[in-house]
């Protein structure tokens, strides 16, 4: 038997994830304040209520402007955050959006109607008919309600993917119509011209991201590497392997670890895009997927014909070497959460101790992958089967498969109560939060 140990990787010094939330946080309060300047600059009206409800409308445009840009997937601030922490921030930005803008309307028709004598209700219809631009506001303010209720918990559960998505589409209406709002009637802005340069600055910005990150380099991509499917080979009966390949793939900036949206151009399902992490690091000519049959989508990849085009977006996700803080690892993979930890076994250096939990060895998709692979690399593997219950990961087994535990980073996937379990048995191991990094099957929360 041959053990091939890489050299042990240098632990980052310098947090990845740290540095990338801290910039962003710090241009969005450098922007806050640039706002209360030019804010300040135009002069208070008299009244109290319109003086915070034009407040409110001006760092509401402000977080919608910043939301853009946590969706714009920009490689860079994806590979430090990751898609899903990035997708979490946006929804509770979406919900503080929508509470801002909320007390915008209700300040300034009250502020407005104390002014006329009048009521609010009476004012805000006044308003609507005779200033130019409200009645674009309260278009975008119902968008918003709509789209903030629908992605409520207890909605969103019950809606599929791609109808939440596409009634998620109309926020860029409501976008246009807000910005479109205030230069037109934002007193901000119609006092001076620097405000007014400004603000089309800061959103050119944000626009401009999104539509580099969302349009443009995924659009490039595709046209530059022709994506296709190479080969479709079943790993077990409800788990697939589709091999894609297409034009130099060498020059495609993704890690093990990491995942693409997927979109199959077959004629009945082109519409749909997936998310599925690649289960073998890239090797510079070919990608592969590994699908467990989840719903419709999923399970129609085992029908797709060699040769179809596919178009895929990324890579994204935050699930890779990059955040590394120690040199050894332990990587613990929960059934078909093992496509990312196989794959980031293969880009490892150090010493690894792989944990591969499942309910029985039949389960165990890619276990003769991971043997073959921790043999070569001197990695260790424990294939743990049973019941979820008892806990075969609890603190007292994670200790005991791995004494040095603490002393590793931790890569962990898989189903949401496993994982869950696994992030209590590390946090009760004393396992330092830094060290530990997942990747969750699911982005929209
Ligand atoms: C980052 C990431 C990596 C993943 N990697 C793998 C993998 O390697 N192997 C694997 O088998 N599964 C993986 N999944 C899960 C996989 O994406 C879903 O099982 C699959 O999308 C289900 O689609 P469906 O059409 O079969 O089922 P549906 O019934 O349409 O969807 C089931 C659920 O999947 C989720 N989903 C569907 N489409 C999307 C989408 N475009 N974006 C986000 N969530 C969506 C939704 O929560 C939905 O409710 C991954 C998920 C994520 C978020």
């Amino acid at each position: 038997m041959t053990t091939v140990q890489s050299p042990p990787a240098p632990p980052t010094a310098t947090r990845p994830r740290v540095v990338a939330r801290t910039g962003l946080f710090a241009v969005l309060a450098a922007n806050a304040a640039v706002v209360a300047y030019f804010f300040a600059q135009a002069g208070f009206a008299s009244n109290a209520l319109i003086v915070l409800g034009r407040l409110a409308g001006l760092y509401g445009a402000l977080v919608m402007a910043f939301q853009l840009v946590l969706v714009a997937r920009l490689p860079w601030l994806d590979r430090r955050i990751g898609m899903d922490r990035l997708t979490s921030w946006h929804r509770w930005t979406g919900f503080a959006l929508l509470w801002t803008l909320l007390a915008h309307a209700v300040f300034i028709s009250f502020g407005y109607a104390d002014g006329a004598g009048v009521g609010p209700v009476t004012e805000l219809v006044d308003l609507a008919e005779t200033t130019e631009g409200v009645l674009r506001a309260i278009v975008a303010l119902g968008l918003i309600l709509v789209v903030g209720a629908v992605s409520a918990r207890y909605a969103r559960r019950r809606l599929a993917y791609e109808t939440w998505h596409f009634i998620h589409l109309y926020t860029y209406v409501a976008v246009v119509l807000a910005f479109t709002h205030q230069v037109a009637v934002g007193t901000t802005f119609t006092a001076s011209s620097a405000a007014k340069a400004y603000w089309y600055g800061l959103w050119a910005v944000a626009l401009g991201a999104l539509v580099l990150g969302r349009l443009v380099l995924p659009l490039w991509r595709n046209t530059r590497h022709q994506f296709r499917v190479s080969a479709v080979v079943p790993e077990s009966d409800n788990v697939v392997s589709v091999h894609v390949t297409g034009k130099d793939l060498d020059k495609l900036p993704a890690q093990a670890g990491q995942f693409f949206l997927w979109r199959f151009l077959t004629a009945d399902r082109w519409w749909q895009a997936n998310p599925f992490s690649l289960s073998a690091a890239p090797d510079g000519r070919t990608l592969r997927l590994t699908v467990k049959a989840a719903g419709a989508g999923s399970a129609a990849l085992r029908h797709v014909k060699v040769g179809t085009r596919v178009f895929a977006e990324g890579p994204y996700g935050a699930f890779t070497t990059l955040h590394r803080t120690r040199t050894e690892s332990l990587l613990i993979a929960g059934g078909v959460g093992v496509t990312p930890i196989r794959a980031l076994l293969e880009d490892i250096e150090g010493h690894a101790v792989v944990v591969y939990r499942v309910a029985g060895e039949r389960d165990a998709v890619l276990y003769d992958e991971l043997r073959d692979l921790a043999v070569a690399k001197g990695a260790e593997l424990h294939l743990v089967t049973g019941p979820p219950v008892p806990d075969k990961l609890a603190p007292r087994e994670l200790a005991r498969l791995v004494p040095d535990i603490v002393e590793r980073d931790v890569f962990l996937c898989g189903p949401p109560p496993m994982m869950k379990a696994v992030l209590g048995s590390l946090d009760e191991l004393g396992v330092p939060k830094r060290q530990i990094h997942f990747e969750r099957f699911s982005l929209a929360g």
